[in-house]
C-alpha cells in the first residue's frame, strides 16, 4: 500500500499504542545540549535510572558558549556552571560529549548532519524547538521539552500524538538573490504561524529537489515557525551523496544497503496527503519580516499591510503602508542553525567582498560549528568578512537567542539570518529583529539599512 515517509517511519518506530491515543515511539537518535538537559539528568538521578541507550545519545554545548573567547573557564559564571554540569552528567551516564574546544563542537542542528548522525528514516529528538532541521535528510525529528528529554534518556522513547501530513510543493527556478530562507518565510507567511499545527510538513517539488542539503536544512529548520511539529524532505541522490563518508554514516557495503532502505522509505508517488499546497518559485522575492513572528513578512518590494492596532506595529515602529526597505539597522547577525552553514557564509561573502560595513553598524559572523568555521577559513571567507569590518566569531548560537554575551541593546534593530523575531529574542526586551537571508543581512550591513540584495548582486555581475 502506498504511504508517506512520515507514516512509514512512524510505523517502523512504533513500540505500542497507548490508552491515551498516543503512540510510544522509539527514538533512534537523541541529541542533547546544556540548556534543556540538566533537570532531565537530575530527574534520572532522583529515580536511580540510567540512560537507556547512551550509544544513541550525543551531547554538545551551543546556546551559552561565548563566541569572542572560548577559553575555559568561561568569564560568564552561569555559562561555565552549565557547561560543567553537562560534562559531569555525560561522564556519569556514559554519554558521548563534544566540549567547546572540540573540533566537532557547534550548534546541535549543525553538527548532527555534519557528523552523519542525522540519517534518513530515523526518529530524532532534541530538547530544542528547531530539531525539525534534521528532517532535511528524510528523518522525523521532534523538538521536545525537558520532561520529554528525561523520558528519552530513561526509555529511548516518546509518547506522541499522531500527525496529519501536508505536502508542500515548490516548483520552478528561484531567481538570483532568492534563497531557501525566502522560500520558507514565504511558506510561513502564506500558511500562517499556526497553519501547521497538527501537521508534519513534507516539502517537495522541482525547486526543493534541486536544492543542496544545506538549503534543505534551512527549509526544514523553520517548519516549527509555521506551527508544524516536524518538517521533512524525501531522501534522494543529493541526500545520499551528502552522507557518504561522514563519520557516523554506514561505511562500505553497509552504505549501499542503507541507501536501498532509505529509498524505500521515501513517500510513494501515489501517497495520499491530508492537505496539499503548491507554490511557484518564480513568484518568490527576497523576503524580510517586519513584525514579531516569522509569519509577519513582506517581499522586499512590497509595502506592509495589516491592522494598525496590531501590537507588532507599535513594537516595531512600522505603520501600515511602510516599506521595510530603507529601514536603518544597528546590528547585522549572520549565523544560527537556520543560516550558519558554509554555503550561507559563501553567499554573504559574495555580497561583502571588497565592501565596508556602514560605520554605525555592528556586524557579526558566527559560524554554526567549528567545522563550518574551519572550512570557511580555508576558503579565506574570514578575511573577506573581517576586511569589510565584520567580527569573525567562534561557533555557537550567539545572537539567535542571546543566552551568551552577544545581545542587542535597547531598541536596536538587527538584520538577522536567524529564525525567530519574537519580542526580546535577541537579548533586549525592546530590541527589534528583521529576519532575512544571510545575503540580505550582508547587504544591509554594507548599506546600513535594509536593501534588496538583487541590486547588489546585479552590480557584482556588471563589474
Ligand atoms: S541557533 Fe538559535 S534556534 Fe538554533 S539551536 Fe541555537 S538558539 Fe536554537
Amino acid at each position: 500500500m502506498s504511504d508517506t515517509l512520515f507514516h512509514k517511519v512512524w510505523n517502523a518506530h512504533a513500540v505500542r499504542a497507548l490508552p491515551s491515543g498516543q503512540t510510544q515511539l522509539f527514538v533512534g537518535l537523541h541529541l542533547i545540549h546544556e540548556v534543556t538537559s540538566p533537570q532531565a539528568f537530575d530527574m534520572l538521578r532522583q529515580h536511580g535510572w540510567r540512560v537507556a541507550f547512551p550509544d544513541r545519545t550525543f551531547a554538545t554545548v551551543d546556546h551559552i558558549v561565548p563566541t569572542k573567547s572560548q577559553t575555559r573557564p568561561f568569564l560568564d559564571v552561569m555559562a561555565e556552571e552549565m557547561t560543567v554540569a553537562l560534562e559531569r552528567s555525560c561522564k556519569e551516564f556514559g554519554v558521548p560529549y563534544w566540549p567547546p574546544d572540540n573540533d566537532n563542537q557547534g550548534i546541535v542542528h549543525v553538527i548532527g548532519p555534519e557528523l552523519g548522525l542525522t540519517q534518513p528514516g530515523m526518529t530524532i529528538a532534541c530538547g530544542d524547538s528547531h530539531t525539525s532541521t534534521h528532517g532535511a535528510f528524510g528523518a522525523i525529528a521532534f523538538g521536545i521539552g525537558t520532561s520529554q528529554v528525561r523520558d528519552v534518556l530513561a526509555s529511548q522513547s516518546l509518547a506522541l500524538d499522531p500527525l496529519k501530513v501536508r505536502r508542500i510543493d515548490v516548483n520552478g527556478a528561484l531567481k538570483p538573490g532568492v534563497y531557501a530562507k525566502d522560500v520558507i518565510l514565504t511558506i510561513i507567511r502564506q500558511l500562517g504561524v499556526q497553519g501547521g499545527v497538527g501537521y508534519a510538513y513534507e516539502y517537495g517539488g522541482s525547486t526543493i529537489d534541486r536544492m543542496s542539503m544545506e538549503e534543505r536544512l534551512t527549509i526544514c529548520n523553520m517548519s516549527i515557525e509555521g506551527g508544524a511539529r516536524v518538517g521533512y524532505i524525501n531522501p534522494d541522490e543529493t541526500t545520499f551523496a551528502s552522507l557518504r563518508g561522514r563519520r557516523f554514516a554506514p561505511q562500505g557495503d553497509a552504505f549501499d544497503r542503507a541507501c536501498a532502505w532509505w529509498r524505500s522509505i521515501a513517500s510513494d508517488r501515489n501517497a495520499v496527503y491530508d492537505d496539499r499546497v503548491t507554490l511557484n518559485a518564480g513568484d518568490i522575492e527576497p523576503t524580510v519580516t517586519w513584525g514579531i513572528n516569522p509569519g509577519q513578512s513582506v517581499r522586499i518590494s512590497e509595502r506592509i499591510a495589516g491592522d494598525a492596532h496590531d501590537e507588532a506595529f507599535a513594537f516595531m515602529g512600522f505603520h501600515p503602508g511602510d516599506r521595510v526597505a530603507g529601514t536603518r539597522i544597528d546590528v547585522a547577525f549572520i549565523g544560527s542553525c537556520t543560516n550558519g552553514r558554509l554555503s550561507d557564509l559563501e553567499e554573504a561573502a559574495r555580497v561583502v567582498r571588497g565592501q565596508r560595513v556602514a560605520p554605525h553598524v555592528k556586524a557579526l559572523v558566527v559560524p554554526g560549528s567549528r567545522s563550518v568555521s574551519r572550512d570557511a577559513e580555508a576558503r579565506g571567507l574570514d578575511r573577506v568578512f573581517t576586511d569589510a569590518g565584520f567580527e569573525w566569531r567562534g561557533a555557537g548560537c550567539s545572537m539567535c537567542l542571546a543566552m551568551n554575551p552577544d545581545r542587542l541593546e535597547g531598541r536596536q534593530i538587527c538584520a538577522s539570518s536567524s529564525n525567530r523575531n519574537f519580542k526580546g529574542r535577541q537579548g533586549s526586551p525592546t530590541g527589534r529583529t528583521l529576519l532575512m537571508s544571510p545575503a540580505m543581512v550582508a547587504a544591509a550591513a554594507i548599506a546600513g539599512e535594509v536593501v534588496d540584495v538583487r541590486t547588489v548582486l546585479r552590480e557584482e555581475v556588471h563589474v
